[in-house]
């Protein structure tokens, strides 16, 4: 909202406050609280851990650049005008290419214009697969409000960053991980020899083999650094993506986001299969945010 120019401190607030949001310490937003917020150098992946500053490890999901835009509108005070173009342009933007899915038979969705729309397709039917949703369509519109939506929701437990360090310090855990990755192995192995045998079609073992390396892919002893630093962008993210350019969006939900499974009979998100390094924060993020966890570690927003 802030990098738009058309906000002051206090109009966030209230706006912050009218939705209903409260501080992390469940305290109403003030014009001082969100001026912090804007100027804290954790939203562009550099994370104070253990009294340092961290560099982020990974490619920073808010990135310096859209943090520095915020804090050139600060100084600046322009007011920058919405071009009607601009928003136009951004409909027909396809954000979240090959990651939206069916949720009936988990293929992606294929991008199409039609009549100056972007759409999101069940095309299973012309790649001579099937699937009940065949032909169905999602404007591209209204599947990236339900992503934000999703992402303006997450709710992380106050202690959350303990939770972590609890998490990798067990060696339960990690033994866990580690043997089921072993069993996985195993179980592609085997799959593999039973399709080859005829006992599986192609497709059951397409999709049997996809729900193993999944849950193979999100299946990583969490390194602690990390994960708190992932736990504080995703804290942050549902506030910056409103604002975030069509190219920023584009990276965040690609960073974020193996699959999100969109049901055409619900018209809603049905699950989301977070990138490995996420699942844990997602996983602790869980409960609070009212998703439920299913096999191959997918999250069922609705249960
Ligand atoms: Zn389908």
């Amino acid at each position: 909202m802030y990098a738009s120019g058309n906000y002051t401190d206090q109009t966030i607030a209230d706006f912050i406050n009218q939705s209903g949001i409260k501080t992390r310490k469940g305290n109403k937003w003030s014009k001082d609280t969100v001026t912090d917020f804007l100027q804290n150098e954790f939203f562009y992946g550099k994370v104070a851990y253990r009294d340092q500053l961290w560099p982020g490890r990974h490619q920073a999901i808010i990135t310096k650049e859209l943090f520095d835009r915020v804090k050139e509108v600060r100084a600046k005070h322009a007011v920058r005008p919405r071009s009607h173009l601009a928003f136009n342009k951004l409909r027909r933007v396809s954000l979240l290419r090959r990651i939206v899915c069916c949720s009936q038979c988990e293929r992606p969705l294929r991008v199409q214009s039609v009549k100056g729309y972007g759409y999101y397709i069940e095309t299973s039917l012309y790649r001579g697969k099937d699937c009940v949703d065949s032909h169905a369509r999602v404007r591209m519109d209204v599947m990236n409000r339900l992503v934000f939506d999703l992402l303006r929701n997450v709710q992380l437990p106050e202690a959350w960053q303990k939770d972590i360090e609890r998490m990798i310090q067990d060696m339960d855990v990690v033994r866990k991980i580690e043997n089921r990755r072993l069993e996985i192995e195993d179980e592609l192995r085997r799959a593999g020899r039973a399709f080859a045998d005829g006992a599986f079609n192609e497709d059951d073992y397409d999709r049997r083999r996809r729900k193993l390396i999944s849950e193979k892919d999100s299946l990583v002893v969490p390194d602690g650094a990390r994960a708190i630093e992932m736990g504080m962008q995703l804290e942050t993210i549902g506030d910056f993506i409103d604002e975030a350019t069509d190219d920023e969006k584009y990276k965040i939900l690609h960073i974020l986001f193996d699959a999100v499974y969109y049901d055409f009979g619900q018209k809603r998100l049905v699950g989301f299969k977070p990138h490995a390094e996420f699942v844990p924060i997602f996983r602790l993020a869980a409960p609070l945010s009212g998703w439920s966890e299913k096999e191959g570690f997918i999250f069922r927003t609705f249960v």
